[in-house]
């Protein structure tokens, strides 16, 4: 029997399993499908809190997932990279952003309108096709067990161990009657990289971003509350790519190699990360983690695992 049966094998899960693993913990990790089939795969999975204001648990997670991807890529682990970033802001915000204490050395440049700040700062990007294979073989390497399976209840996961952590991205909103739970939407497009190297964020309305990866860039991106559909739109598609093109010309013409579309499990009030008896034992919820969940991610499971084992 599992000491601890893990749902969900998304980025929260993967590394909550891995973290409860490293502290001796027999782990079994239930999905029903593989790493490459989660909103995580989806991700542009870069570092950076978007969408979420200053909370000191939240500084905490995004900082030793910081170091923790920093040491990753100084190790060649796959799929880990450290990309200069530029964050093109348009409030007129003048003080230290609150996460930055998590990001290393960031620096303030003056920049010409419509943007009233830009500020740079090195992050980790993590492509996730490459590295949630990588996590999972890791994980069965050191001992834990992946089943394929997906639960109907919660509580069916609590007879077979006697705690589980509830992993399971925007699905959780319905397995444990939690309102707060909604999806925001995003598509992206992808192109053949012709170059580039510094991620670019436009914090205009909608949000507009380039990440460059090894072989592609990843352009995006849209924002949307409330909304389930998960066919990529060709009229969104089109105007991604002419906002990207517009913040950084050298991309005009690169070929699209792929467009997706991935509803980011959202929640008002934050991420739920918290233990909670149930009857037949022990739920610790991981779940909320919106548009930054590659961001909080081993920071978050460190305190999932402390939570659970
Ligand atoms: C376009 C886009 C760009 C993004 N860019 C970034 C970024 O740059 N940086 C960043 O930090 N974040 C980014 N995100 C957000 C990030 O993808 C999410 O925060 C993260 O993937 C959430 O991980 P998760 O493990 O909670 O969910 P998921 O990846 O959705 O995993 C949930 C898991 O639960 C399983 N599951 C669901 N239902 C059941 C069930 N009934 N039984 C068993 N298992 C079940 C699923 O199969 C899956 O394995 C982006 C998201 C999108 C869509």
């Amino acid at each position: 029997m599992a000491d601890v049966i893990v749902v969900g094998g998304g980025i929260i899960g993967m590394t909550a399993a891995m973290r409860l693993r490293e502290r001796g913990a027999e782990v079994t990790l239930w999905t029903p499908v593989g790493p490459t089939e989660t909103v995580s795969a989806v991700a542009a999975a870069v570092w950076y809190p978007t969408g979420l204001t200053f909370e000191p648990r939240l500084l905490t997670w995004a900082a030793a997932t910081y170091a923790a991807f920093r040491r990753q890529a100084h190790d060649g682990v796959p799929g880990v990279i450290i990309r200069e970033t530029r964050n093109l802001e348009r409030d007129g915000s003048i003080g230290e952003p609150w996460w930055a204490a998590a990001a290393g050395r960031v620096r303030y440049l003056p920049i010409g309108a419509p943007w009233t700040r830009e500020v740079r700062f090195e992050a980790p990007t993590v492509e996730m096709s490459v590295y949630l294979p990588w996590l999972r073989e890791r994980f069965v390497r050191a001992g834990g067990r992946v089943v394929r399976r997906r639960v109907d209840r919660l509580e069916e996961a609590l007879t077979e161990a006697p705690v589980i952590v509830n992993a399971t991205g925007l699905a959780a909103g319905s397995l444990c009657g939690d309102p707060e739970v909604h999806p925001v939407r995003g598509q992206i497009v992808l192109v053949a990289n012709p170059g580039v190297f510094v991620s670019v964020r436009d914090q205009g309305e909608p949000g507009t971003y380039v990440h460059p990866r090894t072989r592609d860039v990843v352009l995006g991106g849209t924002f949307q509350a409330d909304n389930w559909n998960t066919t990529p739109e060709p009229a969104t598609r089109d105007a991604i790519i002419e906002r990207c093109v517009a913040l950084v010309p050298e991309l005009a013409g690169a070929p699209v190699l792929g467009e997706k579309v991935g509803l980011r499990p959202a929640r008002r009030g934050g991420p739920r990360v918290e233990a909670e008896k149930w009857p037949g034992g022990t739920v610790v919820h991981a779940y909320g983690h919106g548009g930054a969940g590659m961001t909080l991610s081993w920071g978050c499971a460190d305190e999932v695992a402390a939570l659970a084992f």
